[in-house]
């Protein structure tokens, strides 16, 4: 399961202007493919067609060789797992809001996703030890903290197909390290999209797919585009 397939789509949120003018895209079970390009590139226009909250005016999307405009919104939801750009946390401990929404899950589901998150790796640093304070209320978190707290919100929920949005995040270099690692090991066996702004944030996606004013320039591995350009 998790095998995307864009076929010619086509998208413009007015009539007279295409966003996105024919995009071909798969993205293999288990792979990850990166959706680079310049702000206003329709990377996100090309995320919010997947989620369905927009209709292609041409071509299709294909999840597991459906046509998601014939699947429902709940089994879409299912299927995919967001990580949006800016994450809002609720003013609760890092349990509460990895739990949030997951009513069924024990402690061990939780903590487990926040393990696979390697939520464990700032927590140890703290000196109360891991357990306080996933149940501490209040944490300073910082911006790359908090996203993978909201990665372990979207583990917890075990979608095959994982979408990491980080196009406009201001992350600084270290944070945006430490996330490509968390992500590393978190997508290792999920069909993953991220949506990047640079190449350098991306070195290890299977596919990188280069957006150029709604058409993909490029594509190829981190090291094919680099060699071409
Ligand atoms: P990116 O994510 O690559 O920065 P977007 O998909 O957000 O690009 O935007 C692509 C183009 O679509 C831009 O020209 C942008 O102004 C336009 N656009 C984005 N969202 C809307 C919207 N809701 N209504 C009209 N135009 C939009
Ligand atoms: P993001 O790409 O980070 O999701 P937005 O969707 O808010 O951010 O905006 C993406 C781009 O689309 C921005 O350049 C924004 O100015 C433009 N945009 C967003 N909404 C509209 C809209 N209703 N009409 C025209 N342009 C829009």
């Amino acid at each position: 399961a998790g095998h995307i397939r864009f076929e010619d789509v086509r998208f413009g949120y007015e009539p007279e202007r295409e966003i996105l003018k024919g995009i071909d895209l798969e993205v293999k079970p288990g792979t990850m493919v990166a959706v680079v390009g310049p702000s206003g590139a329709g990377k996100s226009t090309l995320s919010r067609l997947l989620f369905r909250f927009y209709e292609p005016t041409g071509g299709r999307i294909l999840i597991d060789g459906q046509d998601i405009s014939e699947v429902s919104q709940a089994s879409l939801r299912q299927a995919l797992g967001i990580v949006p750009q800016d994450s809002v946390l609720f003013n609760d401990t890092i349990g509460y809001n990895i739990g949030y929404g997951r009513d069924g899950a024990s402690q061990d589901e939780i903590e487990g996703a926040a393990r696979g998150a390697a939520i464990h790796d700032f927590i140890a640093a703290l000196p109360q030890g891991y357990a306080s304070q996933v149940g501490e209320r209040g944490l300073k978190l910082s911006g790359g903290e908090k996203q993978r707290v909201a990665i372990a919100r979207t583990l917890l929920k075990n979608p095959p197909i994982l979408i990491f949005d980080e196009a406009t995040s201001a992350l600084d270099s270290r944070t945006e390290a430490a996330i490509q690692e968390t992500l590393r090991s978190v997508a290792a066996r999920k069909t993953s999209v991220v949506i990047a702004h640079r190449l350098s944030t991306v070195v290890d996606a299977d596919q990188i797919v280069v957006l150029h004013e709604g058409q993909v320039a490029e594509r190829g591995t981190h090291a094919q585009l680099l060699r071409r350009n």
